[in-house]
């Protein structure tokens, strides 16, 4: 009885949890079940807009209208695939090679290689009814399920373990690891980074889901949960080691870190925050992650102030 209801439960979660857009039993024969639709029948194979192809499960960008080529096969034909979005893999038949859209695994058609059509002797050959058209200058829907999105900040405060305590409890966030970056030494440990000769930093990396939150929330509390106005220490934690830094990952998230600053500096605050493009991250010793947790204590060094 019991097996039996955690059945229908996980079928309920499994159902409701579906991302994708619903699909008509046509779609799903070729999409789910790998069939194909019968050739010169695709609503795509004559097409000759200017625009983007879709994946129809998961709207997914799979093929630009420059990469279609007529071939004479029945099916429409594409000699390139928008980087990343289409994954190979060996056919059932233990011959052909299967093409799926790499985000939903929704079943595409084949990739035929050495027939000579077009320079990159490539031939996608793929279901019409595996895709979506949008036209060049209308707007693309939102890619739904996207595996592994996440993204990364990385942020120095002083003592880690408050930094990472704070982060952790923030929405949005899947990990905040503590660590040391911004120096020359590979693989350092926590007495070298400590002796302050390695030129790195007790840093947070902090990974996050981009749909639950984004870098400009999460600076923003970094700025709040340390003073950024100490200079190359933090609460009784002195050394360069302990200097306030964001490491960007891109120009995006520099441009906040820059916009936040000024915010700060404009309200009176002499910000000492430096921000460095992102380096490699040293994960600091297992005895460093999660130490309030362990401790059941919360940070003495690290008390959130209201800035913004
Ligand atoms: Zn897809």
């Amino acid at each position: 009885m019991k097996q039996l209801l955690l059945f229908i439960l996980l079928t309920g979660v499994v159902m409701a949890d579906s991302p994708y857009n619903k699909l008509s039993k046509e779609e799903e024969s070729v999409i789910v079940r790998k069939g194909t639709e019968r050739p010169g029948t695709g609503v795509y194979l004559n097409n000759k807009q200017t625009g983007t192809y879709l994946c129809k499960r998961c709207n997914a960008p799979l093929y630009h209208s420059e990469d279609k080529f007529d071939s004479m096969c029945g099916w429409p034909s594409f000699d390139d695939e928008i980087k990343d979005a289409v994954k190979r893999q060996v056919d059932a038949d233990g011959r052909r090679i299967e093409i799926l859209c790499a985000n939903c695994d929704g079943h595409l058609g084949h990739v035929f290689l050495g027939e000579g059509f077009t320079s990159k002797d490539t031939r996608h050959c793929v279901n019409s009814i595996s895709m979506n058209f949008v036209k060049k200058g209308d707007p693309l829907p939102e890619v739904l399920g996207r595996k592994n999105v996440v993204s990364t900040a990385v942020f120095a405060g002083g003592c880690f373990w408050g930094v990472e305590y704070h982060f952790q409890q923030a929405k949005g966030v899947i990990a905040a690891v503590s660590g040391y970056t911004g120096g020359h030494l590979a693989n350092p440990s926590y007495e070298q980074v400590c002796a302050g000769k390695t030129g790195h930093v007790e840093a947070v990396q902090v990974t996050f889901n981009p749909s639950q939150t984004d870098f400009e929330i999460l600076a923003r509390l970094f700025f709040e949960i340390h003073d950024p106005t100490h200079v190359n220490r933090q609460g009784p934690d002195v050394g360069e080691q302990y200097r306030s830094v964001v490491f960007y990952q891109d120009e995006s998230q520099k441009k906040t870190a820059e916009k936040l600053i000024m915010i700060l500096t404009e309200k009176g605050y002499k910000v000492a925050t430096s921000l460095a493009p992102a380096t490699e991250f040293w994960p600091a010793e297992k005895y460093h992650q999660d130490y309030y947790e362990k401790k059941h204590s919360t940070p003495y060094c690290h008390i959130y102030t209201k800035r913004f």
